[in-house]
């Protein structure tokens, strides 16, 4: 028998080796350690290449004391007998642990996909998916080469399992990407846990060397500012201020330092637009609240622990993706008037002072009570400004302007006069407390004609895009003229509501085409919207399988003709 007298191994530090080398996190309590940890721990490598990389299963631990014991032993059997039982004893206790990480395929495998999904670099992601992807082709191939007639249900799975993934590391879209990781990682576990145990056993092995080794992931600014320029059109300085401001929170954990964002422009700019890419681009929860609505704690209105609950909704219940999330105060300007009480105005910003340096709110979640920390958020602060930009009216080619209207210029991005922290505290009447909690400050510019030609032809979120998307799906092309996205624009300018208008305008142009077009597939393969469509939604032009065009307006004049035949 094994001395533990003569002898001391140090299981617990052999495990906690292991445990450490294999990335694992084995519940102590349940390991019956018998002797005591030893600090000064030793280890003896089998291996006679002293360079090699030591591997925890090629190590006997034990203490420097122990050792110097073993050295005391002068009979060559006891000798023996005793490193043999050092020997196995070791064996085992790795055995023990290896087997107990093997058994947990499905959680190395979350692990694993977790960790993917929350990186933000297409390549390294991409990188990533491509080595999980190898895990499984490694296996498929050693299955396929071992023309083991019992493989072939294994083998045919692999093949299933494989496929999606070769399609999917040609994505270029971060989002995308992310969304189909996230649709295969459920349907992935489902085929593996079908393979043949060592199968499983194989991956689980493989798939933990992918988490082990994944490197911290820095942020490419190249890449993110592509996201924003396919969806946002135009305002540079606002893109660029935004993403250096939350690329510089990221990669600092100190939430005393971290920057928010007070936008400043006109209506439909794209400021909300600005705050909900930055969300979607680094999958944080948002929640954006009209501050209007906001009163002190006590009275009748909205309070911000009801936001927050809603953030944590968001979150799924994920505390800590709540507490990392990003709280838009919508038009903050309003609050500033002086008409406004106390109780609705100047003194809701008062309450904004503790909740923007971080604060602590007892919320409810799922019937529990739990506390949630401010201090992480990122805050955006929105407003128009519009009459502290009026005082500050400016000449812009020779035309007297004012911040919220929009002129018909060729010139994307019309310089407004720019307003300073100074008019924001003078002139908009915000608590110069709350200005100072914004390290950004910046401004948005009202849309040109072009700007607005340019939302509806480029950006990811064009209403119109989406459409043509849409009915492509279906056989229908859709197009329209120059003079489309004129009107279209130009009535946005007439709303002055900016790009918001935008899709309203879209959606009742193309309506009743689209009815007569879904509801005749047989006949038409595509839509021409013109200038005219825009004030007459009947006014456009069909497309029929043999390539002629058709005016709408005659098909729905011919019908109650074609009734009457019938
Ligand atoms: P606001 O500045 O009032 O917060 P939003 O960001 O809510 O404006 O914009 C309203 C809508 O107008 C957006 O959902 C988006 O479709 C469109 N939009 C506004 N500005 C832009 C822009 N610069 N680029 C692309 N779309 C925009």
């Amino acid at each position: 028998m094994y001395d533990t007298q003569e002898n001391k191994i140090t299981p617990t530090n052999l495990q906690d080796y292991v445990i450490k080398m294999n990335g694992l996190d084995v519940d102590k309590d349940e390991t019956e350690v018998e002797f005591e940890l030893e600090a000064e721990a030793t280890s003896f490598s089998t291996s006679s290449d002293s360079d090699e990389e030591i591997d925890a299963t090629d190590c006997v631990f034990m203490s420097l004391d122990s050792f110097k014991e073993i050295l005391k032993i002068e009979d060559y059997d006891t000798l023996k007998l005793t490193l043999q039982n050092i020997y196995d004893t070791a064996v085992e206790l790795t055995a023990d642990i290896e087997e107990q990480a093997d058994k947990s395929l499905e959680e190395v495998y979350d692990r694993v996909y977790t960790s993917i999904l929350s990186m933000d670099n297409l390549t390294q992601m991409k990188k990533a998916i491509s080595k999980v992807k190898h895990v499984y082709l490694d296996n498929l191939s050693v299955l396929m080469r071992s023309n083991d007639v019992n493989a072939d249900k294994s083998i045919k799975e692999l093949h299933y399992i494989c496929d999606p993934y070769h399609f999917l590391i040609k994505t270029d879209d971060i989002i995308v990407l992310k969304r189909e990781l996230k649709a295969l990682k459920k349907d992935t576990i489902t085929k593996l846990k079908d393979l043949d145990q060592e199968v499983q056993d194989n991956i689980a092995r493989q798939l933990k060397e992918c988490a082990i080794k994944e490197q911290p992931v820095k942020f490419d600014v190249q890449e993110i500012k592509k996201h924003f320029d396919d969806r946002i059109i135009g305002q540079e300085e606002a893109k660029r201020d935004v993403i250096s401001a939350i690329y510089m929170n990221k990669l600092n954990s100190d939430p005393t330092n971290k920057n928010n964002c007070l936008l400043i422009g006109p209506t439909g700019s794209g400021k909300t637009l600005l705050a909900e890419t930055v969300a979607e681009y680094f999958d944080m929860p948002i929640e954006i609240i009209d501050t209007t609505q906001l009163t002190v704690p006590g009275y009748v209105g909205a309070n911000l622990d009801d936001f927050l609950e809603r953030l944590l909704n968001k979150a799924n219940g994920n505390l800590k993706k709540a507490e990392e999330g990003i709280v838009v105060f919508d038009e903050i300007d309003k609050k500033g008037s002086d008409s406004n009480s106390d109780i609705s105005g100047k003194g809701v910003l008062n309450t904004l002072l503790p909740f923007i340096s971080g604060t602590t709110y007892d919320i409810r979640y799922n019937g529990r009570v739990v506390s949630f920390d401010t201090s992480k958020l990122t805050i955006f602060a929105t407003g128009a400004f519009t009459d502290t930009a009026n005082d500050k009216e400016k000449t812009y080619n020779g035309t007297s302007i004012g911040f919220g209207s929009t002129v018909n210029s060729k010139k994307e991005d019309i310089e407004y006069s720019k307003i300073t922290r100074e008019d924001l505290i003078k002139k908009g009447n915000i608590p110069a407390e709350l200005i100072g909690r914004f390290a950004i400050v910046t401004q948005l510019s009202g849309h040109t004609l072009e700007s607005l030609k340019s939302i509806l032809t480029n950006s990811d979120k064009s209403a119109l895009l989406s459409e043509k998307e849409k009915l492509a799906n279906i056989g229908i092309e859709l197009s329209w003229t120059n003079g489309y996205l004129e009107a279209v624009a130009n009535e946005a300018i007439k709303l002055k509501t900016g790009a918001r208008s935008l899709k309203s305008t879209v959606d009742k142009s193309i309506k009743d085409v689209r009815w007569e077009v879904i509801s005749n597939l047989d006949k038409y393969s595509g839509i021409i919207l013109t200038e005219q469509t825009v004030n007459d939604s009947l006014d456009c032009l069909l497309v029929d399988k043999n390539g002629n065009t058709i005016v709408f307006k005659d098909v729905i004049e011919e019908k109650p003709k074609l009734k009457v035949k019938e």
